[in-house]
Order: structure tokens, then sequence, then C-alpha cells
């Protein structure tokens, strides 16, 4: 027999009672919000994002988490001074127990490890598949197709990047960064890139593997480079770890010599443009990119199931690193939840 949800306006369920990926957000410190957000920060239906983020905006999210302890930093991002603070006064009171799949009949049957529920309507926030570590299941992309809904197909994103064999010289720096400017498509990002042994990663090379897929990208490891008069050599004049500037020489079979003798250096440190082999993969990713198709969906409705609906990452909806993912899983609740008071 199904629990019902009489007596209950609603029921959370989740498997775990600790939302750990909030909890481990922006390194403990959760990065709930962002000063500039519009939907040029999101890949998605530009419009239909825009039209959610203006309804719950970044300041409404700051009024709601007024009386916690926060910083903004790189003069943008809002970080707590603990994830605890975001997920104490979140407070949640769940149902922990596991989805195993939900059946619709009148209503729709909820099947849980804990016995199966019964509910008018289902609301599906169970996020992407990266970080499974953390909880993560494909739960909502499962329960999606089996209503007969498209799912965009699932990448990792916000995620480091692996090299080909060109580039392996990479490798040998891992541990060194510095701040370089990379570019994808229309999108450049100034920011640390970080080399590891398994490739790059450091923001901006995360936020990059959100609008990469396959083919090139440009990085400019000299940003704002202005030739200055000097005997120095490259190594030594550039401000740049020394360590990386004597491995691209090597790479790049040149010398480490003065300026005027290193056009061709400085060309390429600035224009570098290569092809990265893949992503680290979705145990690495701060998010999926790809999801439910919004198209299918009227303000987060199934079009095809009246009463299902799905909203926050597990949508084909993804942001860039600096809070804009939890704006707008924030935003998207929001908006979804004032709709259905009011109905
Ligand atoms: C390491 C890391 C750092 C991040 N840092 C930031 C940051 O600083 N700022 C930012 O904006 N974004 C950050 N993100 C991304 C952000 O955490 C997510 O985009 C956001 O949490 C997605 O919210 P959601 O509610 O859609 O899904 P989730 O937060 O993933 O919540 C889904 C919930 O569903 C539950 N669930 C899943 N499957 C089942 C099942 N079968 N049965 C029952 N329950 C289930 C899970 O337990 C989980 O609690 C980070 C992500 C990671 C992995």
């Amino acid at each position: 027999m199904a629990k019902h949800l009489k007596g209950k306006n609603f029921l959370i369920i989740d498997k775990n009672q600790t939302p750990l990926k909030l909890k481990i957000s922006g390194g403990g410190k959760c990065n709930f919000t962002n000063e500039f957000i519009s939907n040029d920060n999101y890949i998605g239906d530009k419009k239909l994002i825009q039209k959610v983020l203006t309804h719950y905006t970044n300041k409404d999210v700051l009024k709601f988490f007024k009386d916690i302890n926060y910083k903004r930093i790189k003069n943008n991002q809002y970080f707590a001074s603990n994830s605890n603070e975001i997920i104490k006064k979140l407070n949640q009171k769940k149902f922990i127990a596991e989805i195993l799949d939900v059946e619709k009949r009148d209503n729709f049957i909820v099947h849980t490890t804990k016995g199966d529920i019964e509910a008018k309507k289902v609301v599906v926030a169970t996020g992407g598949v990266s970080y499974k570590k953390l909880g993560a299941t494909d739960i909502g992309y499962k329960i999606a197709e089996q209503f007969g809904h498209d799912i965009i197909s699932l990448k990792p994103a916000l995620v480091g990047l692996s090299l080909q064999k060109e580039q392996f010289w990479m490798k040998s720096l891992s541990g060194v960064g510095f701040e370089v400017e990379i570019k994808i498509g229309k999108k450049s990002f100034q920011d640390n890139i970080l080399f590891s042994h398994r490739g790059i990663t450091g923001p901006a090379v995360l936020n990059s593997s959100l609008y990469w897929d396959r083919g090139k990208i440009e990085i400019d490891f000299i940003p704002g480079f202005k030739p200055l008069r000097s005997n120095k050599t490259l190594s030594n004049l550039l401000n740049i770890p020394k360590r990386f500037t004597l491995e691209f020489l090597k790479a790049h079979k040149l010398k480490d010599d003065t300026l005027q003798n290193s056009k061709k250096a400085i060309e390429l440190l600035q224009n570098y443009s290569f092809a990265p082999a893949g992503y680290f993969g979705f145990e690495m990713a701060e998010v999926t990119k790809g999801g439910v198709k919004l198209s299918e969906l009227k303000n987060f409705e199934s079009k095809k199931v009246k009463n299902l609906y799905f909203i926050g990452e597990v949508l084909e909806v993804t942001g860039e690193l600096g809070g804009y993912n939890l704006q707008w899983c924030f935003s998207s609740a929001k908006y979804l939840s004032l709709l259905l008071c009011n109905s």
C-alpha cells in the first residue's frame, strides 16, 4: 500500500540527509551566487533562463541568506564562510530513502527503498551524474526517459581537460599555475590555469570545458604582455613561472633568447591553439551538461505527463563557474514553487 501525502503539502525524498554537493561546493564555502548574472553565463534556452533568473534574482538569494556569514570574492562571487550555514538555513526536512522509480496510475507512485509514496505531483530535482561518490545518480534522467522525454546527451562540465601527445610536455609542469586567457568560440576566460599530471585544470580551463566539445581552444599564456626593452632572456623577463617558459621553449625547439630574438616564441605564447583530447570525466566534473530537454517542458512541467516537473541541474541548463549553477537551482525551484502555490 502506498503511503499517501494526505495532510502534508509536500515531501522531500532524498537518499542523503546532508546535501553533500552543497556541503563540499566552493571548497566547503559554497559559492552560492554571483553579483553579475545573465543568461550569457549559461548554456541552454537563453530566453527561458533569463525569465527564470529575473523571477528570482541574485539579490533575492542574497536577501534569503542575509543572516549567514558570507563574503564577496574576486569582486563578484559570494561565498559562505562555511557551507553548513547554507545547509542549515535551507532547513530541509526530508524523508530519507532511495527513489527506485516512479509509476503513473491515477496519481504518481514513487517507489523507494522505504516503501511507496503516492503523490498528485512529482518534482524531479535529482541533479546531474557527476561526483557519484557524493550520492549523484541518473534517476532523474531515467524518470524523464520513462515518461517519453528526450535527454540532451550528458557530458562532464566545469572539469579539467586531458591532452593529446603533442601537449604531453605540459604534464611535466604538474602543480604549476598562473593567469592566462583561454578563448573558446565566442567566449574568453581570463583566470588561472593549473597543470596537472592528467592535463590542464584551474578556473579558466573549467569554464572553457563548459563550451568545449571537440576541436581547438586557444590560450594566451601572457595576456596583456607589453614588449619592453631588455637584454634579459624570455624566461627571466616574462612574468610567468620560469619553469613553464623553459618547458614551453624546449617543447617547441626554441631557444631561451632575448625578446628581440624571440618573436616566434612570443607569438606562440600569445596564440597557443590546440585540441584537448577529452574531459577528465564525470567523477571530477562539478556539473553535468545536457539533460532533460527544455522544449518538452512548459514552466518546468512535462508536456507529455501532467503534474510531472523537472528543476535544477537535471535540466539541460548549465552555468559557468562562480555560483551560477546554484543560482539556477534556487531560481528554477522558486519559479516553480510560486507557480504551484498559485495553482
Ligand atoms: C565538487 C563540486 C563543487 C561545486 N561547487 C559549486 C559552487 O561553489 N557554486 C555553484 O553554483 N555550484 C557548485 N557546484 C554545482 C552545484 O553543486 C550543483 O549544480 C547543484 O548542487 C545542483 O543542484 P540540484 O538540486 O539540481 O542537484 P543536487 O544538489 O545534486 O541534489 C540532488 C539530490 O538528489 C538526491 N538523489 C539523487 N538520486 C537519488 C535517488 N535515486 N533517490 C533519492 N535521492 C536521490 C541526492 O542525494 C541529492 O541530494 C559544485 C558541484 C560539485 C560536484
